[in-house]
């Protein structure tokens, strides 16, 4: 158990420059998310706590020793990755007490932890059984189970739920979140899929291009956002965003407008309303647009609108139904707008 601190880490390849200038401390004991679209340095990051990967500049601690130039399998972090990687001709009792071996824990005392990290992951019937006698989310389990029965400082999960399905991903990430927990054991998860960032996470840290956008708790990412790339990329479906002019006082762009904006006249600004916030209505609108799609959930139903310029999705009641093409009226929660400036896309910031 210990706190992780990166100081301006980076990585290039010649002139490629994978993560740029990474400053991030993740706190003993917590569970923080990198999640950014593919690409975006994440798993690099990642990488470079484990020392898989050697940081072009900057510095790593773990629990205040730095280890930049430390060996990976000198720092005491276990890794779970998508691939569950166990060995296929050992018996799952085999794999999980291979790390056990390999630090040279005692033999007396290795049945016993092997025993109690199976349990913990509810495999402890099947440790005679070899992987490929085990279903996916019992060999992801029983990767898991790898991972914390020496009980690392840290551990860092790559992906590890992406070759589950959907049922069994939200099994787990409940699984996860509760061990986690329970362990206490400070945790790195790396995810391209925003629900299980905002389902996992203490906190989640936004990357786009080598380059952290935002930190923060799930709440705050998704009601504060700091730029348009972080509002467009939670929420499902993500914050609307639609790009145009503020003149006497009132937001307008094609379909859309908003009177009394708290945004100086003259700017150009994108404004962003998340589809909850949107509401069919009849009269005193501040959207007019055509019905694109209509998507019953169950719960709710995914309206989707176009005007001449802009594609704007709407959360309305359950039994709402329209014909494609027919006119629809939206009124927007005018308490939760957001504004960026629309050519660097930060948030304007308007109390
Ligand atoms: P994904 O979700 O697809 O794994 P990621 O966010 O984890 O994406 P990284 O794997 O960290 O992204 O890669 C960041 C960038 O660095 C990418 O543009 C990638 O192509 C590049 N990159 C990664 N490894 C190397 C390498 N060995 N040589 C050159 N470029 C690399």
């Amino acid at each position: 158990m210990a706190e992780i601190e990166l100081r301006g880490i980076g990585k290039s390849w010649g002139s490629f420059v994978g993560v740029k200038d990474v400053n991030l401390t993740i706190a003993d004991e917590e569970l923080i998310v990198l999640l950014g679209p593919s690409g975006c340095g994440k798993t690099t990051t990642m990488r470079m706590i484990a020392g898989l990967e050697e940081p072009t500049g900057g510095e790593i601690l773990i629990g205040g020793e730095s280890v930049t130039d430390v060996d990976a399998r000198d720092r005491d972090v276990a890794m779970v990755f998508q691939s569950y990687a166990l060995y296929p001709n050992m018996t799952i009792y085999e794999n999980i007490r291979f790390p056990l071996r390999m630090r040279g824990v005692p033999k007396e005392e290795q049945s016993t932890l092997v025993q109690r990290a199976a349990d913990m992951v509810e495999l402890g019937d099947f440790l005679h059984r070899k992987p490929g006698a085990l279903s996916g989310g019992q060999r992801q389990r029983a990767a898991l189970a790898r991972a914390v029965v020496r009980e690392p400082q840290a551990f860092l999960m790559d992906e590890p739920l992406s070759n589950l399905d959907a049922k069994l991903r939200a099994a787990m990430r409940v699984h996860i979140k509760h061990l986690q927990r329970q362990l206490k054991i400070t945790t790195v998860y790396v995810t391209h899929d925003q629900i299980e960032a905002m389902t996992l996470a203490d906190r989640i840290v936004i990357m786009q291009g080598g380059e952290i956008q935002q930190i923060g708790a799930p709440d705050q990412i998704y009601s504060d956002p700091a730029n348009t790339f972080v509002a467009g990329f939670i929420g499902s479906p993500p914050m609307n965003l639609i790009t145009g002019r503020v003149a006497d006082g009132a937001f307008g762009a094609p379909g859309v407008e908003i009177p009394d904006v708290p945004v100086d006249d003259g700017r150009a600004v994108t404004l962003g309303v998340r589809p909850e916030d949107c509401k069919v209505a009849t009269e005193g609108a501040h959207l007019n647009a055509s019905v694109y799609g209509v998507e019953p959930t169950g719960d709710v139903t995914i309206l989707t609108l176009k005007t001449d310029t802009d594609t704007i999705e709407v959360k309305a009641d359950r039994d709402f139904r329209a014909e494609l093409g027919s006119p629809c009226k939206i009124t927007f929660d005018t308490d939760r707008l957001y504004y960026f400036d629309a050519d660097a896309g930060q948030r304007i910031r308007t109390t």
